[in-house]
């Protein structure tokens, strides 16, 4: 149907300190378990502000932790 790239939120959990910035920046996307480190909704980013958000996670975590994932768009 798209052929727009998808991309997907995704943390790595080594790097991760678990302060948490990333929950405050895009709140649609990740939350805190009960250790303060990040869980990720999976789902691809289709949303342009989510997308804009995440970008901006990525951007100001302090660890380097989170990376927007490229995905292969289903079509034909
Ligand atoms: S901002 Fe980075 S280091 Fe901090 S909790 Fe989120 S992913 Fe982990």
């Amino acid at each position: 149907m798209s052929s727009v790239p998808l991309r997907r939120l995704r943390v790595n959990p080594i790097l991760c300190d678990g302060v948490g910035y990333c929950a405050e920046i895009v709140p649609e996307l990740i939350f805190l378990d009960d250790w303060g480190f990040p869980v990720i909704d999976p789902i691809p980013i289709e949303d342009e502000t989510c997308l804009r958000h995440a970008r901006k996670a990525v951007a100001s975590c302090p660890k380097v932790a989170l990376l927007l994932e490229h995905l292969e768009a289903s079509g034909h």
